[in-house]
């Protein structure tokens, strides 16, 4: 278990464009894991990596553990190819924006591809929690904030 130190509001990381991942390896399994550690310490439901300072192009989420067994999901080079028309606005936090919300307009559901660990291609639908969670891990991988895409509340 290895929980790393939280990039905040202003480090020029959470500004960049994340690079995409390309060496499926035992250290991005490492990063996963210690991604979802720090994500599960802070306490978080998702965790992009430009938060601990890698300038990747990956994520983390679980939606569910605060309430219910965690279902912990890992997003490797993640791409939205459909969403819905229809959007919703909700309050949303950021670990790296301690303390405040923000009010984003989000699409209720997305289509999303993405690779897991080992390279595999995965795809699905997600709704809900896991549709907005997932926005915004992908926002953070191309420097977008809440800051930029909401408004405080
Ligand atoms: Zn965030």
């Amino acid at each position: 278990m290895a929980v790393l130190d939280l990039r905040f509001l202003g480090d020029d990381v959470l500004y960049a464009v994340a690079a995409p991942v390309t060496g499926f390896d035992p250290a991005l399994a490492q990063l996963a894991n210690d991604m979802l550690d720090t994500m599960y310490a802070a306490p978080g439901r998702g965790l992009a990596a430009p938060q601990v300072g890698v300038s990747q192009r990956i994520f983390v989420t679980d939606v569910t553990w605060k309430e219910a067994k965690p279902t912990p999901l890992v997003f490797v080079n993640p791409q939205i190819t459909a969403q819905s028309d229809e959007t919703k606005v909700g309050p949303e936090g950021c670990l790296s924006i301690p303390d405040r919300s923000f009010d984003v307009s989000r699409p209720v559901w997305i289509d999303m591809k993405w690779q897991g660990l080992n390279g595999t291609e995965n795809s699905a639908r997600f709704d809900g929690m896991q549709a907005i969670c997932a926005c915004h891990e992908l926002d953070h991988l191309n420097g977008v904030l809440i800051t930029q895409s909401g408004l405080e509340t």
